[in-house]
This record gives structure tokens, C-alpha cells and sequence, in this order.
């Protein structure tokens, strides 16, 4: 049987007046329905920004040591449930066990950083140029915090703006996004159960352009945190900055690997493969494009073909190398621009096709002579579709690298030390790597972008995370 979800609004689980309601299904056997959800409107989303303003003073007076043990307590609730958490984002999203797990885990640390921070917020004390005067500074939170998320990283992302945002002493709106909405419901019930006062967190489901609109648009939220397209994002920031509203955005990303001639080939076609095939290359920094300099192009082809042609995709609760694409409309998303690379003169060397079974299945596809400007090469999309872009050397790759509107995470692989130093300084990405895949980042450093990947004002995770949260205010004590 569906699990029914409810929103949580002001500590009260409860339906969309309207009374509808949508599906989840798993992508791997879309006939299975997983569970239904509220299909909210403005009016649903206004109540629940109501109750975080309700809520907000009380909390954000709550010393920070008190709200800290709620959050640590909440990822020990999360840890007991990690197996239950894991196996709804698998069957709402469709990753591999051992890729929800790993996400999983990135909440249950999330909370448990954020919880240990939540003691330390202090501002800083200053020496004043008067006598017997205290100077100092205090981080006091915003308000109310508006929080929209995408289905890609269903637990981790909706944690890393919940767990700063109620750190630093701000109530929070939720609204998940509608593919895969479970597992922040399941957080919900864990901050609950770890006392959480009401109305601190509330959660609403329904369309984006009802929900999420009010949440970017309502005059009584302070700050709105976005994570998903380029093109929502930028009518989010629109609408949200239009009354002044704090805003921070990450969106979509191209990322590169450039591989030189100084580089191991078998070691590079494992950093690109695992960077653009793994999470069915549904990541923000997912590697879609390689850049190979000419001298080893035709062997790292091969090399990054054959792990391809290795991949076994299945549904994620068997833990396959691969899981399915998460919805029929990403999947055929996938298959359309694999017929664009043809149709643009690139070489098709493997994959690209959807499986001939149940459920979102696509293999695994590599197109080689890809030139710099083909849509391919330009486009974020969201499938594990790799380009492998040939060039002559540095200078070239790094116009390559460079050379698309978005700059999210970019990584090089060479045994050429100053060549990396100077990637480092020239590449156009908010995250650089070196002998690296372009995915995943540890929890307490600074995640976000550049150019059309993010709002570049404010970054998340880490003690940045808890910046964009907060506003300082300078104290006189003589
Ligand atoms: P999306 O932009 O379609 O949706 C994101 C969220 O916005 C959803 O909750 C959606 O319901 C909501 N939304 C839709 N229309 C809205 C509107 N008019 N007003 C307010 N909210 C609205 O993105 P998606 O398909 O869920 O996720 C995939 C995208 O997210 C990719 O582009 C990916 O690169 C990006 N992403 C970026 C990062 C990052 O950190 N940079 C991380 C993960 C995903």
C-alpha cells in the first residue's frame, strides 16, 4: 500500500484544503505507486509561512546550544532509520542502494555538524579605540527561511538548508520537489520526535509554480534558498529579490574533466566514467564533458568506452552498477539529446539507447569528435551522456572548459604539477579538482558556483551555510 504523506504545518500533520492529492512511483517499476502526497495550493503554502512566522521569534531566542541538541538528536533518529530511508529514496528516485545510502549518511552528518555548530555562533569581540567599551559583534538569524529543493538529491540538499537555516535560529519553509518528496517528510517526523517546537519547520508539497512561487513571492519570508534549474532559478530570484528578499541559488552545471598528456589513461577514464555515470549522471556536477588532449585521445576513448560498456543498469534496490533515470520525461530527455549529438556529426560509440525492460532504463552512451559549440557539449543534460571533446593542448582545453555559460565544478587530470596550479587559478568553476572526478565534496567546505551555476553571493555547507542564514549586528557596551 502507498505511504500516505501529509504537510506538516505549525506541528500539525495535515491535508491541501482542496483535498487533492498526487503520486510518487518508482522509476524502476513505474506501476508501483510509492506514495501520495498533498496537492497544495497558494492558500496551503500562506498557512504554512503563518506558522514559521508564528514560530520564529520564540525559536530564533532559543539559546543555540538547545536548538543544537535537537538537530544532533534528529541525526541520531535519522542514523536508527537509515536502512527505511534509504529504501524510499531508492523507490521514489531511483538510485542505487549504495548511492542513497551514502546520501542518507550525508543528512544523519549534516545534522550532526550543524548540530555541534548550532554552540558556536558566536560574532567576534573587537578592540574599541575607547576606553572600558565592549565591541563585539552577534550573528542574529533572518526570520523566516524559504527552502526549495530538487528530486535529484532528494535528503541531502533539503538537510544542507535545513540543518543551517534552524541551526542559526530561523524558521523554515520546505516545499520538496514532487518526484521524490518522502524522505524530507520522514525528516520532518525525526525533528518532531527530537522536539522540535511547531511551526519551526514546515513542510508543503504541490506544483512549483503554486507552492514554490508563494514561497519565492510572500512579503513574510526573509530569505529564499534554491536549488535546481537555471531556468527556475532565475525566475525565483526575480520574484524573491523583487521585495528585497536574501537569495541564494545553485543550478545546473557542464562540468568538465580535461585530461592531459602527462596523465595516467586508464586512472582518467575511471575519474571521468564514475563522475559522469555514476547517480545515472543526474548530478549538478556530474562530468559531461571530457577534454582530452590529442596525444592520448584515442586511448582514453577506448579506456572510457570500455568502463561504459561495463556498466550494468538496474533497478537501485539490487544495487546495480547503474540505477534508472527517475522519471519517463528524464529519460526520454536523455534518449532526445543522443539524438541531437548524431544529428550534429558527433560519433556515437556506445549506449545512448533506452532498455528494452520495465522502468526509466537508459545505457551508459559516449560520443566522441565532439566539438566545443555542438548543444551536446553546451547543454546540461542530466543523463549520463559523456562528450569527449579532443584538443591540442592546455590552452586549448582551458578555452574549452571555460568556454559554456555554466561553472559549477570543473576537475583536471595530469601529472604535471604547475599545469594543474595554473587550472586551479584559470578554470571558471566555484569547485576545482585535481586527479579528481567532478563529483562529491565534503560537508564543511564551501559548495557552489559560478557564471549561470549559482547566485555567486552566498555559498552552502560549512560554516558558509550558516552564513546565509545570518545577519550581523555590531554591540557598543561601554
Ligand atoms: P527544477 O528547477 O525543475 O525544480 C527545482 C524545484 O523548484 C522543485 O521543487 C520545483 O517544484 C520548484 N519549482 C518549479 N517551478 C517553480 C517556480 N515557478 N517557482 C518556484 N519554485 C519552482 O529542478 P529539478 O528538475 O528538480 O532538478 C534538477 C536541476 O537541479 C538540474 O538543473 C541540476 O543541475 C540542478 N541541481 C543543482 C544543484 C547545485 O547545487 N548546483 C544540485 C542539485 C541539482
Amino acid at each position: 500500500m502507498p505511504t500516505e504523506y501529509s504537510n506538516y504545518v505549525g506541528g500539525e500533520w495535515t491535508d491541501a484544503r482542496s483535498g487533492e492529492t498526487f503520486e510518487t512511483r518508482d522509476p524502476a517499476n513505474p506501476d508501483e505507486v510509492v506514495a501520495t502526497y498533498p496537492q497544495s495550493d497558494a492558500a496551503d503554502t500562506e498557512t504554512a509561512i503563518e506558522a514559521a512566522v508564528a514560530a520564529s521569534a520564540e525559536w530564533g531566542s532559543t539559546p543555540g546550544p538547545e536548538r543544537g541538541r535537537i538537530l544532533s538528536r534528529t541525526s541520531a533518529l535519522l542514523a536508527e532509520r537509515k536502512d527505511e530511508l534509504t529504501d524510499l529514496l531508492v523507490r521514489e528516485e531511483g538510485k542505487t542502494r549504495s548511492e542513497a545510502g551514502g546520501e542518507v549518511q550525508r543528512a544523519i552528518d549534516i545534522f550532526d555538524y550543524y548540530g555541534a555548530k548550532a554552540s558556536d555562533l558566536g560574532g567576534t569581540v573587537k578592540s574599541s579605540s575607547a576606553r572600558n567599551t565592549n565591541l563585539y559583534t552577534e550573528n542574529e538569524p533572518l526570520g523566516v527561511a524559504g527552502l526549495i529543493t530538487p528530486w535529484n538529491y532528494p535528503i541531502a540538499i533539503p538537510a544542507w538548508k535545513i540543518a543551517p537555516a534552524l541551526a542559526a535560529g530561523n524558521a523554515a519553509v520546505i516545499k520538496p520537489a514532487s518526484l521524490a518528496p518522502g524522505v524530507v517528510h520522514e525528516m520532518a517526523t525525526a525533528l518532531e520526535e527530537a522536539g522540535l517546537p511547531d511551526g519551526v519547520l514546515n513542510v508543503v508539497t504541490g506544483p512549483g509554480s503554486e507552492v514554490g512561487d508563494t514561497i519565492a513571492s510572500h512579503p513574510e519570508v526573509d530569505a529564499v534558498s534554491f536549488t535546481g534549474s537555471t531556468a527556475v532559478g532565475n525566475t525565483v530570484y526575480d520574484t524573491a529579490t523583487d521585495d528585497g528578499k536574501r537569495v541564494q541559488l545553485e543550478m545546473g552545471g557542464k562540468n568538465p574533466t580535461v585530461v592531459s598528456d602527462s596523465a595516467d589513461v586508464e586512472e582518467a577514464a575511471d575519474i571521468v566514467a564514475s563522475g559522469a555515470f555514476g547517480v545515472t549522471g543526474q548530478a549538478c556536477t556530474a562530468c559531461s564533458r571530457a577534454i582530452v588532449y590529442e596525444d592520448v585521445y584515442d586511448e582514453f576513448v577506448d579506456a572510457v568506452v570500455e568502463r561504459a560498456e561495463a556498466i550494468e543498469p538496474g533497478p537501485g534496490l539490487d544495487d546495480p552498477d547503474m540505477g534508472p533515470h527517475v522519471s519517463e520525461s528524464e529519460l526520454e530527455s536523455t534518449v532526445d539529446y543522443v539524438g541531437i549529438g548524431e544529428d550534429e556529426g558527433a560519433t556515437l560509440e556506445t549506449g545512448g539507447a533506452a532498455l528494452d525492460r520495465e522502468g526509466y532504463f537508459v545505457e551508459p552512451a559516449v560520443f566522441s569528435d565532439v566539438e566545443p559549440d555542438y548543444r551536446i557539449a553546451q547543454e546540461e543534460i542530466f543523463g549520463p551522456v559523456l562528450s569527449v571533446i579532443p584538443v591540442g593542448g592546455y590552452e586549448e582545453a582551458l578555452d574549452v572548459a571555460n568556454g559554456v555559460e555554466y561553472g559549477l565544478s570543473a576537475s583536471i587530470v595530469t601529472d604535471d604539477h604547475t599545469e594543474a596550479n595554473r587550472f586551479v587559478d584559470e578554470a571558471e568553476a566555484g569547485v576545482v579538482k585535481i586527479n579528481e572526478k567532478t563529483t562529491g565534496l565534503e560537508l564543511h567546505v564551501p559548495f557552489g558556483g559560478v557564471k549561470a551555476s549559482s547566485s555567486e553571493t552566498y555559498r552552502e555547507q560549512g560554516d558558509a551555510g550558516l552564513d546565509f542564514y545570518t545577519i550581523s549586528k555590531t554591540v557598543y557596551d561601554s
